[in-house]
């Protein structure tokens, strides 16, 4: 027997670890829909797995998880031998994959021209549903893509898919096979979640074991339906993209996958309307990236792209390999979510006294940065996503949204773990007991001279949304606050450069530049400056609003509620909020404080907003995070818009926030306005397009 060299061993015992890891995954995540790792750790095995494979020939084997498809149909379905095979996808991971599996596809075609067809990865469960006579009779998962899942009952509950088929030139085909992915969208997993989240409140207050909460749309749609019972299917709001076909007779001849998914939209079909015919590899990069700019704006969840060869002969021609096609590949997105531990919890005081619990986490790459920490949000979410210091748990950034924890996956907790307990007082010197008022999601500590508090203040005065002081930010305050310099926002005008120099790593050069800085906000427009003072509820629209009807800040400050009020985008609780801050001793000293060091009150000249919506109506519904519904609207308005209370055809834009109306979101649907997320509204009010 020859003697295997060290170094082969060790890849040979990587090959087998490697195997027995990626067939566990695929047994949770297709098996169960219940997966431990993210969808970008798990393919970071398989492609080590491929790399290991490719470098030993020896040690390749058919048996390999490389060379399969899914996992093994479960028995709790009758199985379904598929008649034409359910295949997986090879995938590219950048342009650099895809343009060599572009050479692949010319070099397979002997240099001939081929059009792709550009679709988008729905993240759900494939299917393959079989019509005869026009009549459903049998749908069935992938499986391990020789036999499947008989699922015919839940498929059936889906009322997006025809149960018949609507007749083609007077006819339906014989046999019709159509494969596609069902979906949970993602207002529908928002509800299914949220209705689990409410269920383990109510079990973890019995001293019952939480039960896993869904992390994501897709373990959510492929849970919903591998269900025993369909009723529970049907409750679940799922939906369907069909994409494929799979066994046809008494069908057109068809020569392009194009002509075969127009001939399923005759056939009563959804298909999604992104699909885009291209003829170069370069537009092809362009559908990708333009899709994973836009992913967010969907109303359900992708992770990448589908490329296809268009030409059926020329697909006859390039054939497949043991568990994909040639002629496809999949664009994959960089990760959106990944999996890490969760180390501490700890809470902060904004400036408004609110707390925001916040996980301290095992750094990772996700979103395309390393984060360490992420948010909570509020103390009933973490009630209600149960996290716990010690947990595994999927976090989750989605472009520049902030990080946020999604859940923990339970198969992991550490077993003496316990519910994480929300702090009962301020962690401040002052140790003020934090209260949650009846109604608020939001805990607070309520006194105003909660150190925390006051630093948050004057960071927030000094960032770029308020009088941009360039060069004092977070580190400086909290050095400034330390050596108790600064005590409230109208300290910082009488900052001297010998203070100044007492920061750490604070030269002369430093300290002249802020000093600089601070002067020149002296000069703000008068809404920076409103804004800056952090009344609570009073945004940037609503200061602009107020700023050009009253021009100065004393009026403001003497004005009363009711005229306050009277103000577009403003209403009575913004009203409220500013006459009981000016009415505040201590703020009446900021105000001094800042008159004497020359602080201007009156800028409003430069505030004139270009009237770039002039004549387009811009509706706006669902919470977003930097407005409040009046605020976003008078934003429009400002800018010469109109926004009215209901979508129309005549709609410019509809802006989408957190849980919209049903109605107006289906209606911006129907009539194809352009939906926009609070990132594309902000671009809107810039530049007045979409
Ligand atoms: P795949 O998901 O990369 O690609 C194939 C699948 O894409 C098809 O089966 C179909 O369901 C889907 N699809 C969506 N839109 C499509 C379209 N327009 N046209 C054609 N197909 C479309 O490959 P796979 O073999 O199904 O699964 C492997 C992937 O599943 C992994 O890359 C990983 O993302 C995930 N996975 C994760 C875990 C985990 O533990 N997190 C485990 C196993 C698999």
């Amino acid at each position: 027997m020859v003697k295997k060299a060290p170094a082969q061993k060790s890849s040979q015992k990587r090959v087998s670890e490697l195997r027995a890891l990626i067939e566990h995954h695929n047994h949770l995540y297709h098996g169960l829909d219940t997966p431990e790792v993210s969808d970008a750790e798990y393919d970071a095995l398989v492609r080590e797995l491929q790399g290991l494979e490719a470098d030993n020939p020896d040690l390749f084997s058919v048996a390999s998880p490389t060379q399969s498809v899914g996992a093994t149909a479960s028995t709790t379905f009758d199985p379904v031998q598929h008649s034409v095979p359910m295949t997986s996808l090879d995938n590219a991971m950048d342009t650099v994959e895809l343009g060599a599996w572009g050479e692949r596809v010319a070099k397979g075609l002997s240099g001939a021209a081929a059009e792709f067809v550009c679709e988008l990865k729905i993240d759900g469960l494939a299917v393959s549903i079989r019509y005869e006579n026009g009549v459903l009779v049998q749908a069935a998962t992938r499986g391990d893509g020789k036999v499947g899942e008989d699922v015919t009952a839940n498929v059936s509950t889906i009322a997006v898919i025809p149960k018949k088929l609507t007749a083609v030139n007077g006819t339906v085909p014989d046999v019709l096979e159509v494969r596609g992915e069902v979906y949970m969208p993602f207002a529908a997993f928002e509800k299914f979640k949220k209705q689990k989240e409410e269920e383990n409140v109510v079990r973890i207050a019995a001293g019952k074991k939480p039960e896993a909460v869904p992390v994501n749309p897709r373990n959510a749609g492929a849970g919903s339906l591998r269900q025993k019972n369909a009723e529970v299917t049907a409750s679940r709001e799922l939906a369907f993209w069909a994409y494929q076909l799979g066994e046809t007779q008494g069908v057109p001849e068809f020569t392009t996958h194009k002509e075969s998914l127009e001939y399923l939209t005759a056939l009563g079909f959804a298909i999604n309307p992104s699909i885009t015919v291209v003829s170069t590899i370069e537009e092809v990069n362009a559908f990708c990236a333009h899709w994973q700019n836009k992913r967010d704006t969907l109303q359900y969840e992708i992770d990448g792209a589908v490329v296809k060869v268009n030409s059926l002969p020329q697909r006859e021609v390039l054939g497949f390999t043991s568990r994909a096609p040639r002629w496809a590949i999949a664009f994959k997105f960089p990760p959106e979510e990944r999996t890490t531990i969760l180390r501490d919890i700890q809470v902060s005081v904004g400036r408004t006294g609110r707390t925001t619990p916040f996980a301290v986490l095992e750094p990772v790459f996700v979103g395309g940065s390393t984060v360490g920490m992420a948010t909570l949000h509020n103390r009933a979410q973490v009630a209600l996503k149960d996290v716990r210091p010690g947990d595994t748990v999927v976090v989750r950034k989605a472009g520049d949204v902030i990080p946020e924890v999604v859940g923990p996956v339970l198969a992991k907790r550490p077993k003496n773990s316990v519910p994480w307990e929300f702090p009962t007082h301020c962690a401040c010197p002052l140790h003020t007991e934090l209260v949650q008022v009846d109604g608020e999601a939001d805990t607070r500590c309520i006194d105003e001279q909660c150190p925390f508090q006051r630093d948050q203040r004057i960071i927030y005065f000094a960032s770029r949304g308020g009088m941009d002081i360039e060069g004092l930010g977070e580190r400086t305050v909290l050095s400034l606050s330390d050596l108790e310099f600064v005590e409230d926002v109208g300290d910082i005008y009488a900052l001297t450069e010998e203070q100044l120099l007492q920061i750490e790593g604070f030269g002369a050069l430093s300290a002249q530049k802020l000093l600089a800085a601070i002067d020149a906000s002296r000069h703000r427009p008068l809404p920076k400056l409103l804004t800056a003072l952090g009344i609570k509820h009073l945004g940037p629209a609503a200061s602009e609003s107020l700023s050009l009807a009253f021009g100065n800040l004393d009026v403001i400050a003497s004005a009363s509620a009711d005229d306050l009020a009277s103000i577009d985008g403003v209403g009575g609780v913004i009203a409220a909020s500013i006459t009981k801050w000016f009415e505040q001793p201590a703020n009446k000293k900021i105000i001094e404080k800042m008159r004497t060091a020359g602080v201007d009150f009156g800028n409003v000249e430069r505030t004139s907003l270009p009237q770039v919506l002039a004549g387009k109506a811009v509706v706006v519904t669902g919470t977003l995070n930097g407005f409040s519904r009046e605020e976003a609207e008078a934003a429009v308005k400002l800018r010469g818009g109109k926004s009215p209370g209901s979508v129309s055809a005549k709609t410019y834009a509809v802006v989408v926030g957190a849980e919209p109306g049903a109605s107006k979101l289906t209606k911006a649907e129907q009539l194809g306005v352009p939906i926009l997320n609070e990132e594309m509204f902000l671009a809107l009010l810039e530049t007045g397009e979409i």
